[in-house]
Formats: C-alpha cells, sequence, structure tokens
C-alpha cells in the first residue's frame, strides 16, 4: 500500500498576546522594499471600531484589507472578485494572512493560491490540482474547531458543488494561535465550531483510514475537548485541541457525520459547524460518543434547531441524501468498502427524518 506524505504548518507561536509578534517573528524579513506588500483577509465582525485589531496589526501603507462578509459561508464567486483586485496590483503580494474563523482562513488560503495559479478558484476544487507554489501565508484563528489553521484544504461552494482545493498549497506557511482572539465569540457559535473537532476526532478515531500519528493526535485533542467541556474552559487548551483534531482528520479522514452535514448544508444553507450538530446528535447506533455530546448540549443550554420542523419536502430530504452518499472516500472509511451495501439511501433518509 502507498502511504502518505503528509504536508504540515512549517512554523506555529501558540499562546496569549501571540499577535503582537506577527511583524518581528514573521513579517518582517519579508517586508522589505516599499513595493512589498501585504494582503488582510480579517472577519468582518473585526470591522467595527469597538473590535477593531488594526490598532494591534502591523499594517503599512500599501497593505490591502479585504473584511470578509462571513454571513454566507465561501463561495468561488466571492474569492474571484477579491483576486481579480489583488491581480490587478502591478506586484503580487509577499505574505497573505487571514485573521477569523475557517471561513475566513479559507479565503487567505485560495487568494495565496490563485496568486500564483491563473484561472477562477472552481477551477481547483478538488484533489492535488495546483501547479505553483501559494504565496506564503500566515493563519490566525479568531474561532476554534474547525483545525482550518492546520489542514490542507480550503472549503468553498461554487455553482455545483461544496468541495475544497485539497493540496499541499492550501497549508498554512505559519500559524499564530492567539486564545485572547477568541474571547467575543457568540456562546452558540463558539459551541458549534469546537464540536466540529470533536466530530473530526470521532470520525478519524472510527474510520479505517487513520495510522498511529493521528490515532495520537485525535485520541489526545478528544481527551483535551472533554476537559474543556466538563470540567474547565481553557481558550489555549481548545486552540490546541482543534490543531490536533485538524492535523488527526486531514491526514485520515472524516466518516458519517460529514456527509450528512454536506447534504444540510447545500439544501438547507446550514453553516458547517450547526450542520455537524443536527446530524452527530442522530448518530448514537454509530458513535458512542454522541452520549457525550448530548451532555454537552445539556450543561451548555444548546437548543439545536429540528430540521424536520423547517417545513422540508420529500424532494428536498432525497436531494440531501444523495449529496450525503457521493461522499465515497468517507463513507468507505466509516464502513469499509461494502459501504454501499449497509449505509443504503433508505437509511440516509430514515437518518435526516429523525434531526
Ligand atoms: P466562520 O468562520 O464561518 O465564522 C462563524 C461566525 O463567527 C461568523 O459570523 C464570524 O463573524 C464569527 N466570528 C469569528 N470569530 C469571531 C470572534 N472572535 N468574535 C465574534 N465573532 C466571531 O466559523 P467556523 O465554524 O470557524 O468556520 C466554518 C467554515 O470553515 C465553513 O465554511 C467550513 O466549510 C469551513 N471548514 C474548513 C475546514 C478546513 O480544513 N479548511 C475544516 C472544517 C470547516
Ligand atoms: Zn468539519
Amino acid at each position: 500500500m502507498k502511504l502518505r506524505n503528509c504536508k504540515q504548518v512549517t512554523n506555529y507561536i501558540l499562546g496569549k498576546n501571540s499577535l503582537e509578534q506577527l511583524w518581528e517573528d514573521v513579517l518582517e524579513d519579508k517586508i522589505i522594499s516599499d513595493t512589498d506588500y501585504v494582503v488582510y483577509c480579517i472577519d468582518h465582525f473585526f470591522e467595527s471600531s469597538e473590535n477593531s485589531l488594526i490598532d494591534r496589526l502591523p499594517i503599512r501603507n500599501n497593505d490591502t484589507i479585504f473584511y470578509i462578509d462571513t454571513t454566507d459561508e465561501p463561495h468561488a464567486d466571492y474569492i474571484n472578485k477579491l483576486i481579480d483586485i489583488v491581480r490587478a496590483n502591478k506586484t503580487l503580494p509577499s505574505v497573505v494572512v487571514g485573521i477569523g474563523g475557517g471561513s475566513t482562513m479559507d479565503f487567505a488560503k485560495a487568494i495565496s493560491i490563485l496568486c500564483t495559479n491563473e484561472g477562477k478558484a472552481e477551477d481547483y476544487q478538488g484533489w492535488n490540482l495546483v501547479k505553483n507554489k501559494a504565496i506564503f501565508k500566515v493563519g490566525i484563528p479568531t474561532i476554534s474547531g474547525t483545525g482550518a489553521e492546520f489542514t490542507r484544504t480550503c472549503v468553498m461552494t461554487s455553482k455545483i458543488k461544496k468541495l475544497g482545493i485539497n493540496s499541499d498549497q492550501s497549508v498554512f506557511d505559519q500559524v499564530i494561535m492567539d486564545p485572547n482572539l477568541l474571547e467575543t465569540v457568540p456562546k452558540d457559535q463558539f459551541f458549534y465550531t469546537a464540536m466540529d473537532c470533536f466530530v473530526h476526532n470521532v470520525e478519524s478515531l472510527r474510520g479505517s483510514q487513520n495510522d498511529s500519528l493521528t490515532i495520537a493526535f485525535a485520541e489526545k485533542s478528544l481527551e483535551m475537548m472533554k476537559d474543556v467541556f466538563f470540567n474547565k474552559m481553557d481558550l489555549e487548551k481548545l486552540m490546541v485541541s482543534s490543531a490536533m483534531g485538524g492535523t488527526a482528520v486531514a491526514n485520515s479522514n472524516v466518516g458519517i457525520c460529514h456527509p450528512l452535514s454536506y447534504g444540510l448544508s447545500l439544501v438547507l444553507g446550514l453553516h458547517h459547524g450547526i450542520a455537524i450538530c443536527i446530524a452527530f446528535n442522530q448518530l448514537e447506533e454509530y458513535y458512542p460518543e454522541v452520549k457525550d455530546f448530548k451532555e454537552y448540549l445539556i450543561k451548555y443550554d444548546i437548543k439545536l434547531p429540528k430540521i424536520n420542523e423547517m417545513g422540508v419536502s420529500e424532494k428536498q430530504i432525497e436531494k440531501m441524501a444523495d449529496a450525503t452518499l457521493l461522499n465515497e472516500k468517507p463513507l468507505e472509511n466509516a464502513f469499509g468498502p461494502n459501504w454501499k451495501n449497509i449505509f443504503t439511501k433508505d437509511k440516509v433518509i430514515e437518518l435526516i427524518k429523525k434531526m
């Protein structure tokens, strides 16, 4: 069997106030001449004066700042609009910095790739389609759980599909994890995104496509999640858990919950974290960890929306089931090569109707 050659984040800084080291440890030796510049992709939450990070960032006159509207998750059309602005400059940026959650970090990844690879974002949705080395990129998470800061994909929707740019060029060269940045995340969003990490670990551990290193990462990440959610909330621990869960899942695979969540997101436009929670809540027959998840729901007073109260039609349910079953690799990871005989369309529809 041919083994994977796994790409990892090259450098990281972890700890309170690590954001303050962005210039000295990361940018200073890359921004030298007057024509060198940085493209910042920053979540739109930080645009208002009360939440602004501008005074804390080493921004120079010719840098470009894009505030990313994350009301909807990343769409290829939006990415294409921003890359057209960057390509219209006389020179390419020296560095791209993404500050935000999974959505904004994925924007930064896509822009750094499209600076040096012609065409549109959707041309690269798939596996190993990127030809040229991307621009040096920095990921600074402001919400924890997706693990996007440590993975080799950047997820986006285009006209026809929700699929990532899965490439070594999607891995950040530098990550800065400053737990102070998580303090403003609203409670429900905090929970949904954190649970994405919990589910990454469960799916990675209970699948067949893992290896001893991904198992080690996922087990430790899960242990830290339990500690954080049952015992004492610790934002730095959560950040580490997210990074480890991201590494585990990037180098193994997701399982049953993610395919179901993609169906929910595609048809109902639900965001990733909430779709993950709605799907995982019904998967007790496959994953014993759903018991812990239900206890977290109670402890954090989270009321999950019910999709069967959203007026969903039979046709929409069928579309969700079809979208779920397109995810052959994750389902094979979960059920083995014979998965089509075990996880049938009828079974998927039965699960969706319970959600
Ligand atoms: P997000 O980036 O979509 O942001 C969710 C909300 O949180 C937004 O309203 C945003 O404004 C707000 N927010 C972010 N930081 C905040 C802060 N510090 N204070 C207050 N509000 C804040 O959330 P997410 O769950 O991190 O990311 C979901 C996206 O990540 C999806 O598009 C999903 O497909 C993608 N994803 C990517 C990977 C990957 O490996 N690249 C993995 C999993 C998920
Ligand atoms: Zn996920």
